[in-house]
């Protein structure tokens, strides 16, 4: 059994619900509930993915992990050393403290640096801003920081302009570790890099994962990239999580229709793979609308009666795999 403090990250039943408001008197007519009733624990050094389609609330799940939104309902734990923080209960000054210890990684690295400031001030700033480590070396440590992620320290002065996608990516990186954060949030990494690159910040990622012991919240829609860097996975569908379970049982022995789906449209070296899969029709369900019993059941080739009048729940259908869904125990579904 695992240990509990083995966990730096513990979300039990997260929420966050959107109002959708109309008129003059703004009156609140529904609520889009992009993240709803989630929970899950990341061990410490451990890289858990989380996938789904674009607006599933993957990027939801992250901005409430780093406090970035506040939480309609649930919990969110983070153990810093012995101690455990009620992220979800922080306070602006406490938050402004515990930031340290949870950073992000942005997906658009062509947009999420300051064209203005050179790369001593990018990385530099969270130093900076963090009162209490003003006493660094900034010079050196920004300099420590870029031979981590790969890139010249001489070029401490140039402008983001003068760096590729991929060199933009190390100065993300570089600025999320300033501080020696615990926890990364990694939000679709190298989506916007091309292909040939993507695979040398993956690399970067769990290299630096290894020196420093980080884990990782990996969030993607693209399931090649989770596949490479994750220890576990968690796929999500419209704010809901429909299945949990170490890497290789997600994609070899997935037991959720909605995984297989997904996994149908990973690139196949085979043909014959390519002919026995399917492809996924229907758009993603709205979250402010869901369908009755399982919200997948207007899509899922599987669907009998009961998928459309009975919720489904998350439960252990085999040692460490979470599933949600009626007939997990008795569907054979297709891995990679
Ligand atoms: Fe498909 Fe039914 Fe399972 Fe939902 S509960 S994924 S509709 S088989």
């Amino acid at each position: 059994m695992e240990a509990a403090n083995n966990n730096l990250l513990t979300v039990e039943n997260l929420k966050k619900h959107f109002p959708i408001k109309k008129g003059l008197l703004r009156r609140v007519l529904g609520h889009v509930k992009a993240v709803d009733d989630v929970s899950f624990k990341i061990r410490r050094g451990e890289t858990l993915g989380l996938v789904g389609e674009s607006g599933c609330g993957k990027s939801t799940i992250g901005k409430l992990i780093l406090r970035a939104l506040k939480p309609t309902a649930g919990t969110i734990m983070f153990r810093v050393d012995d101690e455990e923080v009620l992220i979800h209960e922080l306070s602006d000054a406490e938050l402004r403290s515990f930031r340290r210890h949870a950073q992000l990684i942005f997906q658009d690295p062509y947009a999420s640096l300051n064209p203005r400031m050179t790369v001593r001030e990018i990385i530099g700033e969270p130093i900076l801003v963090n009162r209490d480590q003003q006493t660094v070396d900034l010079d050196q440590r920004v300099k420590e920081l870029m031979d981590l992620v790969g890139l010249d320290s001489r070029y401490l002065k140039r402008y983001p302009h003068a760096f590729s996608g991929g060199q933009r990516q190390r100065i993300g990186v570089a600025r999320a570790l300033a501080l020696n954060p615990d926890l990364i949030v990694a939000d679709e990494p190298v989506s916007a890099l091309d292909v040939s690159i993507q695979a040398q910040i993956l690399n970067l990622l769990h290299d630096i994962q290894q020196d420093l012991n980080l884990t990782y919240l990996f969030i993607s829609h693209d399931l090649s990239v989770v596949e490479h860097i994750s220890d576990r996975v968690a796929v999500m569908y419209v704010g809901k999580l429909v299945e949990l379970a170490d890497n290789d049982d997600i994609f070899r022995r997935p037991k959720h229709p909605y995984t297989e789906a997904l996994l149908a449209a990973v690139p196949q070296i085979s043909e014959r793979q390519k002919r026995e899969t399917y492809t996924l029709g229907g758009n993603i369900a709205d979250p402010a609308n869901p369908p009755s019993g399982c919200y997948f059941h207007p899509r899922c080739r599987y669907a009998k009666e009961i998928c459309k009048t009975q919720p489904v729940v998350m439960e252990e259908v085999s040692p460490r795999h979470q599933v949600a869904c009626h007939l997990a125990r008795e569907l054979s579904l297709k891995g990679l």
